[in-house]
């Protein structure tokens, strides 16, 4: 289920249902060693999964869990709340995670899913407690895909798309809200590690000086973004977020039309493999992310060295007469949608 506005959004842009990402089974965390798993592999933390993370949530989406009095978002709602009131990041264009985190989150290497200390203020035992509303990448990052890559590529597009929407309807929101240009100007600057990233007191003329009449109705104003940002159907978005967004709406429904396509490449090779062990008498292998790793046995393996980029209906002819099998085309698909083989021409 797509976050609240973000499913209105995409249904327009998209007109067709996008299809479920089952393998990221969250309540029974696919990241986690599981009986049968192999000695090696990446592994996440049990209890941050993959919200090693702290999520930057723009005005209006701030503004979405803030108005929400939902009892079973109650818990939730502290966590924004708390993070309202420590004041790091905290601006008219929504809440950003702090530069500190930034800094750990970039430079601690193999942190993610990993580290305990970078996971997300908004996680409550285990669950998320802005579910609803979550963000642009909290919504579109899946560890594993029904399709491979193919799934990985679209959602990865649409994360871009909907990160770009929540900035710009952010600016909006605050243009809106009669913000000074002079200061959202300066709130778009690249930020620096400040002595307040690392527990030093929010300075209290600098903070007003962001917040000016809002100053101790911050939230009151993120209310304000979200009602401004409600009623706006997908094309009023796109009107808002001009010609950039058009782009990005092209690239995502390019994505979307090959998620949903049933047909098989038409002339294929092999792709970048790497073998990283052997699990119950299969390769284990890493093709597109090394979280979503294939197991292929050594017969299909064997097979592979015939995709040479000609065209696969006279692959699959030649493996029948010189090796007597029949390759299920749809095999070669989902082999396809996870780069075992790439189509002829992408890079590899
Ligand atoms: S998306 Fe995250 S929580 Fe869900 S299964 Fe994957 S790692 Fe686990
Ligand atoms: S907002 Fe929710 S989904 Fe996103 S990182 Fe935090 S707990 Fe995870």
């Amino acid at each position: 289920m797509l976050p609240s506005l973000y499913a209105g959004w995409t249904d327009q842009l998209l007109r067709g249902p996008i299809p479920k990402e089952t393998k990221a089974t969250c309540d029974n965390c696919a990241m986690l060693p599981q009986s049968e798993a192999p000695a090696k592999g990446v592994f996440f933390h049990p209890v941050t999964r993959c919200c090693t993370y702290q999520p930057p949530l723009a005005n209006y989406r701030a503004g979405l869990i803030l108005s929400d009095d939902e009892p079973d978002l109650a818990a939730g709602r502290r966590t924004v709340e708390e993070r309202l009131s420590a004041r790091i990041a905290v601006t008219p264009l929504g809440m950003d995670p702090s530069t500190r985190f930034l800094l750990l989150y970039k430079n601690a290497l193999g942190s993610f899913g990993r580290a305990p200390e970078l996971g997300c203020p908004h996680q409550i035992e285990g669950q998320c407690g802005i579910w609803r509303h979550r963000p642009a990448t909290c919504t579109t990052w899946f560890c594993k895909h029904v399709r491979g890559a193919t799934g990985f590529e679209f959602w990865n597009d649409l994360g871009e798309l909907l990160r770009f929407v929540d900035g710009q309807l952010g600016l909006w929101c605050a243009l809106e809200m009669g913000v000074e240009a002079k200061l959202l100007a300066r709130l778009l600057e690249p930020k620096r590690l400040e002595a307040t990233d690392l527990g030093a007191a929010i300075e209290e003329d600098v903070y007003r000086s962001l917040w000016g009449r809002w100053t101790g109705k911050e939230a009151d104003f993120y209310r304000a973004c979200a009602e401004q940002v409600r009623p706006l159907a997908w094309d009023d978005v796109a009107q808002i977020c001009g010609p950039h967004l058009t782009l990005l709406s092209r690239l995502v429904r390019e994505r979307y039309v090959k998620l949903i396509s049933e047909q098989t490449p038409e002339s294929l090779r092999i792709g970048l493999i790497q073998i990283e062990g052997i699990v119950a008498g299969k390769y284990n292998t890493v093709t597109y992310s090394s979280y979503d790793p294939v197991r292929m046995s050594p017969h299909l393996v064997g097979l592979l060295p015939h995709f040479d980029g000609r065209p696969t209906g006279d692959v699959l002819e030649e493996i029948r007469l010189q090796r007597g099998v029949r390759v299920d085309p749809a095999l070669v698909r989902r082999m396809a949608d996870f780069r075992v083989l790439v189509e002829e021409g992408s890079p590899a």
